[in-house]
């Protein structure tokens, strides 16, 4: 019988990372995210298998060794993996990150040097949140001063995706600190650096696969590692984080996916009352309706990538899928765990995992209010004469 559930359908060099994802994810990812979750371990076999798979650098393109891929490959492969395993898609959603800072604004021979690092395994991570500077980041206060032809770059970046794990870091810090967020630039820095200190890792409650740290800098770079043009990281970072926005759809639509199939499962199977649980309205009904939203998200996220793809502006239409599509993963992630009754309470059921790994959907990369504030902001400045 087909899912009821809308499917999208690929081109087909898109369908082959496709097909590659669906590989790995089947027959090594499904059958380690129960273990990496308990252990709060970073599965270095798993990142492995992206990165030999050429998944890990799917979207740098091939002069610098990637894979060129579109973004709505991209979508689709984090999607196919969040279905299995939330924190090996939130790791290969780091990477991408990490990289987008350096594909829109890098000079050759950044790119040439980090996504080349980044293709062979050596992630880039995106640190611009500080402990006091999340949701508003012009607030950060970690600062870079010109020392002749250096900069000598001082604070702490927080909440690191892939932090300690990544090689390499695009630090967001102040050049102009009278400036606000006209008075931020980009430089990459190395953790290998004398000066640079990686010492705490968040304990999550979900995507506990993934490792997210702090970033001590006390470091001097030369001007050369500035990525993009001084003072005007900010809109950098806001092109980065839209493309960032669309990943984070994917990551939820494949989490409300898993969601969907674990709760479609159980209430074929589970019988009270003389039938199975499915035959009862109220969750048949409840099937129903995340079948309609997951539909209505999916679209969304293929539309938002096709877009992006064409070469359109998507900056409103990405936060407006990111904050559909994390909000449907929260109703599907619930009404799985319900329709999984006590079960679905417990540790190790897979639904129990999807409700504490879908949370973060909402707040990472910008909050659900965060995006309301995008989206308002964008309805104000087309109405506006
Ligand atoms: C697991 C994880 C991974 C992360 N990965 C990265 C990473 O790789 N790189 C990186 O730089 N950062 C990363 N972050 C940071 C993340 O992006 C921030 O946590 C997020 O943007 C929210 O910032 P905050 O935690 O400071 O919340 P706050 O900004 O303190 O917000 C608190 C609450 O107030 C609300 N709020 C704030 N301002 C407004 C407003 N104007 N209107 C309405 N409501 C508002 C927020 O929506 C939220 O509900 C990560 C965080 C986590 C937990």
């Amino acid at each position: 019988m087909m899912n009821p559930i809308w499917e999208p359908e690929f081109e087909a060099a898109d369908a082959a990372f496709v097909a590659r994802a669906d590989e790995l994810s089947r027959s090594h990812f499904a059958g380690r995210a129960a273990e990496i979750d308990r252990l709060q371990e970073y599965p270095w076999d798993n990142v492995k298998r992206l990165t030999s798979a050429g998944l890990a650098g799917m979207f740098v393109p091939r002069q610098f060794g990637g894979g060129g891929s579109t973004l709505t490959a991209a979508a689709a492969v984090v999607e196919r993996i969040s279905i299995d395993c939330a924190s090996t898609s939130a790791i290969l959603c780091a990477y991408q990150l990490g990289a987008f800072p350096l594909l829109l604004a890098g000079t050759d021979a950044q790119k040439e040097q980090y996504l080349g690092a980044l293709v062979g395994g050596e992630g880039v991570s995106f640190a611009i949140s500080e402990r006091g500077a999340g949701s508003d980041p012009a607030a950060m206060s970690a600062s870079a001063s010109p020392e002749g032809a250096e900069w000598l770059l001082r604070g702490e970046k927080y909440w690191i995706g892939n932090g300690g794990a990544s090689r390499y870091y695009v630090a967001f810090v102040k050049t102009d600190p009278s400036a606000g967020a006209r008075g931020i630039s980009a430089f990459m820095v190395d953790k290998t650096l004398p000066g640079i200190t990686i010492d705490e890792y968040v304990d999550k409650m979900g995507i506990r696969g993934t490792q997210t740290s702090n970033l001590k800098l006390d470091v001097r770079v030369r001007d050369s590692e500035r990525v993009g043009n001084l003072n005007r990281a900010m809109p950098l970072a806001l092109k980065t984080l839209t493309v960032g926005r669309v990943m984070v759809a994917a990551q939820s639509v494949g989490l409300a996916l898993g969601a969907f199939q674990e709760a479609t499962q159980r209430a074929m199977t589970r019988e009270t009352f003389g039938s199975p649980i499915v035959d009862h309205q109220a969750v048949a009904f409840k099937l129903a309706d995340i079948a309609t939203e997951i539909s209505a998200a999916r679209l969304m996220l293929y539309e938002a990538a096709h877009t992006y793809d064409r070469g359109g502006d998507v900056a409103a239409l990405a936060a407006m899928t990111k904050l559909f599509a994390s909000e449907v993963s929260h109703r599907a992630a619930d009404a799985a765990v319900q329709i999984w009754g006590g079960l679905g309470y417990c540790k190790p059921t897979k639904v129990e995992r999807i409700y504490r790994d879908q949370r973060i959907m909402e707040i990472y990369e910008g909050t659900s209010e965060i995006q309301r504030l995008v989206i308002s902001r964008a309805i104000r400045a087309a109405a506006r004469p």
